[in-house]
């Protein structure tokens, strides 16, 4: 069955590859949780932790290089914060998420209030950081742990509104720097506050939709065979049904079932009644076309939907039957023919998932005492009394 448009692991283009790449070095430390929606917190935290380094370090540099003297002690000021951070990925890595999480905030909010405090004062708009770091909160730390947010944000708006009225003095040296450029510091300060949001939020985003696709993968296929499992084949038969409707293109379904097989059990042991289900299944999975699709619906019952003309998913059916025949299954040195019969209905276009499984699931048992190892089509139902 065609995939919905969205999120795609398996997308092959490049910038994908690489944002996957990167999002998997950023989520380390999520692997001790299973709750993907902490996993995203830690992806997030570490992400900015990455970036309150590199920002620490191209700041250092850029002031150092200004030539001028309060700038100069401010690159002094921001430079062991490049070291700093990378502790809270540390943190992640080590399980303590929640540390990990207070650990930033509080590196953030050290390098803001001493820059401000002991070099540029209010007027490089510095305390807009301030700010970022309040809107951050909701961000950074899950709903479990809402207080230490809801702390961080009343302090962090308290300190900027309280900047921003009163404003701090600047060393007297950031004076000479000329209006031009300290305007366009201004635009950068507030520029990186941005451009950190637009980040933090995209690879919220992005990480969500991995781990929806991670749960839907989980919540529609078999464990054991990997095919699609009975909920999925539901939802598929639902599309299709709704796409004859409008298309009028011909389906046909068909529940299969393995014979005797209660008797690898029996025989064989348990591991190689799985085995043979994993064996039988790949075969029928070679046998469909794309578009069409065949799903564990129980012990080892499948149920498969065939998109041809009634002749052509007949023939597809006498085929599946037949690979299977041909292909014996081996275990432990030994070999044994395995055999399926198959229940095939042609959908009317009054039938729906329970009215076609019905009628396969009679077929099939009309298979069963036949000898089995064959494919029985179930008669067309007879049309409804006006
Ligand atoms: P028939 O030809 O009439 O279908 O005979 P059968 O033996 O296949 O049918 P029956 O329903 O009596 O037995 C089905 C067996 O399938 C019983 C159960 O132990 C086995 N089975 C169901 N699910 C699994 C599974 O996941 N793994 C293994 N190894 N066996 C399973
Ligand atoms: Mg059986
Ligand atoms: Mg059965």
């Amino acid at each position: 069955m065609a995939d919905a448009p969205g999120f795609d692991p398996g997308d092959p283009r490049l910038p994908e590859r690489l944002w996957r790449k990167g999002l998997q070095w950023l989520s380390m430390g999520g692997e001790h949780t299973l709750v993907s929606s902490q996993q995203r917190k830690i992806t997030q935290v570490n992400l900015v932790a990455l970036l309150g380094a590199a920002l620490a370090l191209v700041t250092s540099l850029a002031f150092w290089s200004s030539g001028n003297a309060a700038l100069l002690r401010g690159g002094w000021l921001h430079s062991p914060f490049a070291v700093l951070y990378p502790l809270v990925w540390l943190l992640n890595r080590q399980g303590r998420p929640f540390l990990a999480q207070w650990v930033f905030f509080l590196l953030a909010m050290a390098q803001i209030l001493l820059n401000i405090f002991c070099v540029q004062g209010t007027a490089l708009a510095l305390h807009y950081y301030l700010l970022a770091l309040a809107i951050m909160t909701p961000l950074i730390f899950p709903a479990g742990q809402w207080r230490s947010g809801a702390i961080l944000f009343i302090v962090n708006v308290s300190l900027f509104i309280y900047m921003d009225l009163r404003g701090v003095a600047a060393l007297p040296a950031l004076t000479l720097i000329d209006l031009g450029t300290q305007a366009l510091l201004r635009e950068v300060v507030v520029g990186s506050c941005l451009i950190l949001f637009v980040l933090l939020l995209s690879v919220s985003e992005y990480a969500a939709a991995m781990s929806e696709w991670r749960l839907q993968q989980l919540a529609s296929s078999d464990a054991l065979t990997g095919l699609p499992n009975r909920l999925a084949l539901r939802e598929a038969f639902a599309r299709e049904v709704a796409r004859r409707k409008r298309e009028s293109g011909a389906m046909s379904f068909a529940t299969a079932d393995i014979d005797f097989f209660k008797r690898v059990n029996d025989e064989w042991g348990h591991d190689a009644g799985d085995r043979a289900l994993c064996h039988v299944s790949s075969i029928l999975r070679a046998q469909v076309r794309a578009g069409e699709l065949v799903a564990r619906t129980g012990g080892e019952e499948f149920g498969i939907i065939l998109l041809a003309e009634p002749e052509l998913a007949e023939r597809a059916a006498e085929r599946m039957c037949r690979a299977v025949e041909a292909s014996p299954f081996e275990y432990d040195g030994k070999k044994r023919t395995i055999t399926i019969s198959i229940g095939l209905v042609h959908m009317d276009l009054a039938d729906d998932e329970r009215s076609a499984s019905r009628r396969a699931d009679a077929a099939l048992y009309d298979a069963k005492h036949r000898g089995r190892n064959r494919v029985i089509v179930a008669p067309a139902e007879p049309p409804a009394q006006a």
